[in-house]
C-alpha cells in the first residue's frame, strides 16, 4: 500500500470535471443527460488554426519549443496586448504555458511562501484555492452574493488586507458568475492596491472576449500597480481551444524569468503544434470570435428567460463568459420523491442530475453554497430542454 503524501490528500477533485464524469457515466449506462457543468465552448476550433497545426507537423515543429514559449508567439502575444487592450509589454515578459491553468499555478508558486495570504472574492473559479493549497498559502475569502452581483467594493477588499496579504486573485469577466468589472469598479480596487505594495494582482482574463456589455478592461491598464499585476490569458474560451492547452501570462520581467525557471524544471516548453496554431489564432483576427460571443449572447437570453419562470429561483442576466449562477437556496431543505433532503447545493446538482439528467455544479466547490452553475455553451435545442426539465424537477420538491 502507497502512502500518499499530505499535499496530495488535502487536494480536493475538480467539481467540475466530477460532475462532468458522474454526467458521462450515466449517459454510458443509456440515459439522455444533457451536460451544462463543463466550461468549454461548444465550437470547433475555428478552420485557419487548424491548418496552421497541420502546416506545423508538415513543417517539423516537432521539437522542444523554447521553455517561454516561440519567439514569433510571443510576439503574436504582445502585439495583442497592444491593440486589442492598449498595453504595453516586451516579448520578455510573456511566458506561454500548458493552459491559462498552468500559468495560474505557475504564478502563485513563485509568488506564495507558506502562510502567506491570498485574497479570492467568492464566487471564484474553483482550482484558485486548490493551487493556493499546494502552494501552501492562506485563502482569504471576500463574499458576495447575487445582490452586489457577486462583486466586491474597495472597502470591503481594504478590509481583508493583512500584513500577511501577499497575493490577490480574481477573474472578469468571472466564472462562475459571468460578472464584469468595468473600468471605474477595477480603479476603485486599483487605488486599494497603491497603499499596499506587497500584493500581487493576478487577473485571469480568459473569457475577455465574451463580454456582452462593454470592451474588456484590464485592471493591468493602471500604471501605478501596473508592475504588481500577472495578466492570465489563454486560447482556450475565445478560439474554442480547450484541448490544445494554451495559456500565457504578461507579468514584470522578474515574475516572468521566474516562471520560466519553474517551467523549465517541470513542463517545459508548451506542446510545439499547439504554439504555431496559436500564432494563427492571433494573427488570423477576431471574426470567429465575434460569431460565437453571437450565439452566446443569444443563448443567454434564451436561458435567462427561462430561469425566471422558475418559481424562488434567483436569477441576474450576467454580463460575460458562459455561465449562469442562479441561487437556489430556496429549495434547501425540501425533499425529492424518495424523502432525501436536499441540504446544499451540491444535493440539488446530483438531484437534478440523477432526476433531470441535466449535469450543473453545486456553487459550493465556488465558494458559495447558494447558487449552482449552469454553463451555456451548448445548443438552443438542448438548453430549452435542460431548462424545461430543471423546472419539472425543481417543483417536484416538497
Ligand atoms: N481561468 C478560468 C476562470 C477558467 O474558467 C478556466 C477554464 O475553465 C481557466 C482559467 C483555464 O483555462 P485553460 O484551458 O487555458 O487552462
Amino acid at each position: 500500500i502507497s502512502e500518499l503524501s499530505e499535499r496530495i490528500n488535502n487536494l480536493s477533485e475538480s467539481a467540475t470535471l466530477k460532475m462532468t464524469k458522474l454526467g458521462r457515466e450515466l449517459a454510458a449506462q443509456g440515459a439522455n443527460i444533457i451536460s451544462l457543468s463543463v466550461g468549454e465552448p461548444d465550437f470547433n476550433t475555428p478552420d485557419h488554426i487548424k491548418q496552421a497545426a497541420k502546416k506545423a507537423l508538415d513543417e517539423n515543429y516537432t521539437r522542444y519549443s523554447p521553455v517561454p514559449g516561440y519567439p514569433e508567439l510571443r510576439k503574436a502575444i504582445v502585439q495583442k496586448l497592444k491593440q486589442e487592450n492598449g498595453l504595453d509589454y516586451d516579448i520578455s515578459q510573456i511566458v506561454v504555458s500548458t493552459g491559462a491553468k498552468q500559468s495560474l499555478s505557475n504564478a502563485i508558486l513563485c509568488v506564495i511562501n507558506p502562510g502567506d495570504e491570498v485574497i479570492i472574492p467568492t464566487p471564484y473559479w474553483v482550482s484558485y484555492s486548490e493551487m493556493v493549497k499546494l502552494a501552501e498559502g492562506e485563502s482569504v475569502f471576500i463574499n458576495t452574493s447575487i445582490e452586489s452581483d457577486f462583486k466586491i467594493t474597495p472597502q470591503e477588499l481594504e478590509n481583508a488586507i493583512t500584513e500577511k496579504t501577499r497575493l490577490f486573485m480574481f477573474s472578469s469577466p468571472c466564472n462562475p458568475t459571468g460578472s464584469v468589472y468595468s473600468k471605474e469598479e477595477l480603479a476603485g480596487l486599483a487605488r486599494v492596491f497603491e497603499k499596499h505594495p506587497q500584493i500581487y494582482i493576478i487577473s485571469d482574463e480568459i473569457y475577455e472576449h465574451i463580454n456582452f456589455k462593454s470592451k474588456h478592461e484590464s485592471i493591468a491598464q493602471f500604471d501605478s500597480i501596473k508592475d504588481r499585476v500577472i495578466l492570465i490569458n489563454g486560447f482556450s474560451k475565445s478560439y474554442a481551444m480547450t484541448g490544445w492547452r494554451l495559456g500565457y501570462l504578461a507579468a514584470s520581467k522578474e515574475i516572468a524569468a521566474a516562471n520560466d525557471k519553474l517551467q523549465g524544471q517541470t513542463t517545459s516548453g508548451t506542446c510545439s503544434i499547439a504554439q504555431r496554431a496559436g500564432i494563427a489564432a492571433y494573427e488570423g483576427g477576431l471574426e470567429s470570435v465575434l460569431e460565437m460571443k453571437k450565439a452566446f449572447e443569444r443563448r443567454r437570453t434564451l436561458v435567462y428567460n427561462a430561469l425566471k419562470e422558475i418559481a424562488e429561483v434567483k436569477v441576474n442576466l450576467p454580463e460575460g463568459a458562459f455561465y449562469f449562477f442562479p441561487d437556489v437556496s430556496a429549495f434547501f431543505g425540501r425533499k425529492d420523491s424518495n424523502g432525501n433532503v436536499i441540504a446544499n447545493s451540491s444535493d440539488l446538482a446530483l438531484y437534478l442530475l440523477n432526476e433531470a439528467h441535466v449535469a450543473t455544479v453545486g456553487g459550493d466547490s465556488f465558494g458559495n453554497n447558494d447558487c449552482i452553475r449552469l454553463s451555456y455553451a451548448a445548443s438552443d435545442d438542448q438548453l430549452t430542454e435542460a431548462l424545461r426539465r430543471i423546472k419539472a424537477a425543481l417543483e417536484k420538491l416538497v
